[in-house]
């Protein structure tokens, strides 16, 4: 470490990773590894085993028994609350192991890892609150000759699989929630972001977890992750990613009418109305475009400004973009890292070159950071734009924020609405009246008013839309990954009917 910058070193060779199944490593043996270069410094910092077709079967097989034989649903909340509070201190004291993969792998700021990682403990706390307060209800209100019972139950074996923006904290946000549950698990991260999800494995089980409870086999989307949404013998999917993936899980889970929870993508309006503290929501929309370098789901990647202050609220956003650390994310002091593989850089790229021959206006940034090594890319605006452009209507996935103006408040709600997305959205206005209509107003999951991208796990995080269907996180987020059972319990003689 530099002891002037705190700058991180790169570590001097690839860590490589086996995958985690029954409580233990399996080393890749013949199979074949998948090498991940640092996005930043494109030299080579993990290697994962490309997992086969039988090694998730194998891994379902070991869920489903340590399901059937109630090792872990046959606990009380209290116990598996232990092995939660024991995960979040497992995490605490792995924090800059889990921090440094995390940005090695992803490209994120080390800062930001870091408090990734230390927000996904206080997850795990708070799930172990939940996996004691989950309950069901009682009816006796039926006469003296029955009781009514509605009971949950954790549904089974849950296929996990994660996107690569969030790594870690992606996997928080559903990991203790669904293990709160009774459920057993079968993870599946990002092929290109594995390595913290495999460390979990082991803290999980180093907490107490008893073996066979939380799996992790590695590999492609298209081959493990496509046989997942397939699998008969999976009870329920969580799957967070991009609609078009979410898209083809919903169509292949028809096998075995799985449950689906999906957390797909988002094209979230910021709507900055004339009476808001324009200083503070220039503030929160650099924020949430620059955030994860706007590979972010709940990115706010469209401002919709009242039309009398836009001009304003532009050069407002344009200085404050100027003053943002683009660079490399082992420098603590970076705001804004590299785009995670060459792929989404040029993605980003084209919707940038989109933009400007649709015919918006470029108010700053416009293309590549150039550096040395690694793919950056500068936070880009555009303004003038309307809601036929590709820039307005499609997820962009980079720092890439569109200006479109309004004058009424109907039209700043059509345009807020004017998306197949409906993930979140953001609200600025010092005029209690007008924030309350305008979030009762927008179709989004999650709405912030007056801050963006804020928030723990107490409340429920989801879309509407072709944003996902179902809940994560706070106490829906544990009765997501359970069934309802509905008892009825006759008392006294029996009045026979034969
Ligand atoms: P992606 O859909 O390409 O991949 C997500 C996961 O699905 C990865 O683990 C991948 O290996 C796997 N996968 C790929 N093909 C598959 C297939 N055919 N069947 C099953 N699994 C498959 O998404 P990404 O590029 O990793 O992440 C970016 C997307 O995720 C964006 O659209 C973003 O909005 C979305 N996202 C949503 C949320 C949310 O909470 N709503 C959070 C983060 C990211």
């Amino acid at each position: 470490m530099d002891m002037n910058t705190g700058k991180i070193e790169l570590p001097k060779q690839a860590r490589e990773f086996g995958f985690f199944v029954d409580g233990k490593w399996v080393s890749a043996g013949a199979r074949k590894l998948i090498e991940r270069r640092s996005p930043a410094h494109d030299v080579a910092v993990t290697r994962i085993t490309r997992c086969t077709v039988e090694d998730l079967n194998h891994a379902v097989s070991v869920a489903r028994q340590a399901f059937t034989d109630r090792r872990w649903s046959g606990l009380s909340g209290t116990d598996r609350a232990a092995v939660l509070l024991k995960a979040a201190e497992g995490i605490r004291a792995r924090a800059e192991e889990l921090a440094l993969l995390e940005t090695l792998e992803s490209g994120k700021g080390i800062s930001q890892s870091r408090g990734e990682v230390l927000g996904a403990a206080s997850i795990y706390e708070y799930a172990a609150g939940a996996a004691r307060a989950l309950h069901g209800d009682t009816f006796n209100n039926l006469g003296d000759n029955m009781l009514g019972l509605v009971t949950r139950e954790p549904i089974g074996v849950v296929g996990l699989i994660t996107p690569w923006n969030f790594p870690f904290f992606i996997l928080s946000e559903r990991v203790p929630f669904i293990l709160a549950s009774g459920c057993t698990i079968v993870a599946k991260p990002s092929e290109v972001t594995s390595a913290t999800t495999l460390v979990m494995a082991e803290i999980l089980s180093d907490a107490g977890l008893p073996a066979g409870v939380f799996n992790v086999v590695t590999g492609s989307g298209s081959e493990i992750g496509q046989a997942m949404t397939e699998h008969d013998d999976i009870d329920m999917l969580s799957f967070t990613g991009s609609t078009a993936v979410g898209r083809r899980a919903l169509l292949a889970s028809v096998g075995n009418f799985k449950k689906l929870g999906l957390e797909l993508g988002g094209k979230n309006p910021q709507v900055v109305f004339a009476d808001a503290d324009l200083d503070e929501a220039a503030d929160g929309v650099v924020f949430g475009i620059c955030f994860n370098a706007g590979q972010c789901c709940v990115s706010g990647s469209r401002l919709i400004v009242e039309k009398s202050v836009a001009a304003d609220f532009e050069a407002r956003i344009a200085e404050k973009l100027s003053r943002v650390r683009v660079g490399d994310p082992l420098d603590p002091r970076t705001q804004v890292g590299a785009i995670v593989t060459e792929q989404q850089h040029d993605t980003i790229l084209s919707y940038i070159g989109k933009g400007r021959e649709e015919g918006a206006r470029l108010v700053c940034g416009g293309g590549p950071l150039v550096t040395d090594q690694g793919r950056f890319v500068m936070p880009t605006v555009f303004s003038d734009v309307t809601m036929d452009m590709a820039v307005a209507r499609e997820e962009i996935f980079g720092p890439v924020l569109t200006i479109s103006t309004f004058e009424t408040f109907d039209e700043a709600m059509e345009l807020a609405n004017d998306t197949v997305y409906g993930l979140a959205a953001s609200i600025w206005t010092k005029n209690l009246d007008k924030a309350t209509n305008a979030f009762r107003r927008v179709q989004a999951g999650r709405v912030w008013v007056n801050t963006t991208i804020a928030g723990g796990p107490d409340l429920p995080i989801g879309g509407f839309k072709q944003s996902g269907h179902g809940r994560e996180t706070g106490i829906y987020g544990v009765e997501e990954y359970t069934e309802v059972k509905t008892v009825h319990i006759a008392l006294g003689k029996r009045d026979l009917w034969v």
